[in-house]
């Protein structure tokens, strides 16, 4: 199995990466796509694909700007973005980038202006895009509708931690999308996520951990680790009525072919 969206330069691994990624691979999760959410971040991340390269792991990067660390755009730092993705081959994605108006803690202009740059350079180097949506559905699927009629080419992106309603999967699986789900859809409360996983399409579902972040429930309140898919992988299985194998292999083939892995 692949997580395709976590955080593993965050200073919560910086004691155990090795264990972590051991336990990892003994629950079948080999391979990972860790993000660099800032300038020093992507350095980081760099380095630690690196430092994995020669190991039983597959570790692959994701370069971008958080849009909570937008209000540092500006078309140089794109630049900066552009040349890095361009010239590592390790680099497999655009972002985390996006629109979160729930937390506002930069001007929306800014995130904008960073969204779409990220989808220039995305577009330019055929590598998906990885979306941080909050609060801001409407802008950002009309963002995208944008960006897909001004260029004219078929966008690939993936929309990490979906959390949206039906409505919005079906105009976003239109768009081209495909669904990081993680350990959101395991909480109790989440019956109307469920519902929505419950429907989206096989050949769109990609399996993410967001961790240190959202731990599956039975591991709230601590830290979260690739370990821990399983979890999803079964609640998974469970709402869409198959195996936890058959989910396994499912978003494994999905992940191949949205990172051209
Ligand atoms: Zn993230």
């Amino acid at each position: 199995m692949i997580d395709t969206h976590c955080h593993l330069t965050y200073p919560d691994f910086a004691g155990d990466l090795g264990a972590v990624l051991q336990r990892a691979a003994d629950a079948g999760v080999t391979g990972f796509i860790t993000i660099g959410t800032d300038p020093e971040d992507w350095r980081h991340t760099l380095d630690l694909v690196e430092r994995f390269s020669a190991s039983p792991y597959t570790v692959r990067a994701s370069l971008g700007l958080h849009p909570n660390e937008a209000a540092i755009f500006t078309p140089a730092l794109a630049e900066e973005l552009r040349k890095l993705a361009r010239s590592n081959p390790r680099v497999v994605a655009i972002g985390e980038t996006g629109l979160d108006f729930f937390r506002e803690q930069c001007p929306r202009d800014k995130q904008l202006d960073s969204l779409r740059a990220h989808l220039r350079i995305s577009a330019e180097l055929h590598k998906p895009f990885v979306l941080h949506c909050r609060d801001a559905e409407e802008e950002t699927l009309a963002e995208l509708a944008a960006f897909r009629e001004r260029t004219g080419a078929p966008l690939k992106g993936v929309w990490h931690c979906f959390g949206a309603s039906q409505a919005h999967a079906a105009r976003a699986a239109e768009l081209g999308l495909y669904f990081g789900l993680n350990g959101t859809v395991t909480y109790p409360k989440n019956d109307a996520l469920r519902a929505v996983v419950a429907t989206l399409p096989a050949d769109r579902i990609l399996l993410e951990t967001d961790c240190p972040f959202l731990p599956p429930q039975g591991w709230r309140g601590k830290r979260n680790e690739p370990s821990y898919l399983t979890k999803v992988v079964a609640t998974l299985a469970e709402i869409r009525h198959t195996s936890p194998d058959d989910i396994a292999r499912l978003t494994t083939d999905n992940a191949g072919r949205a990172f051209a892995l």
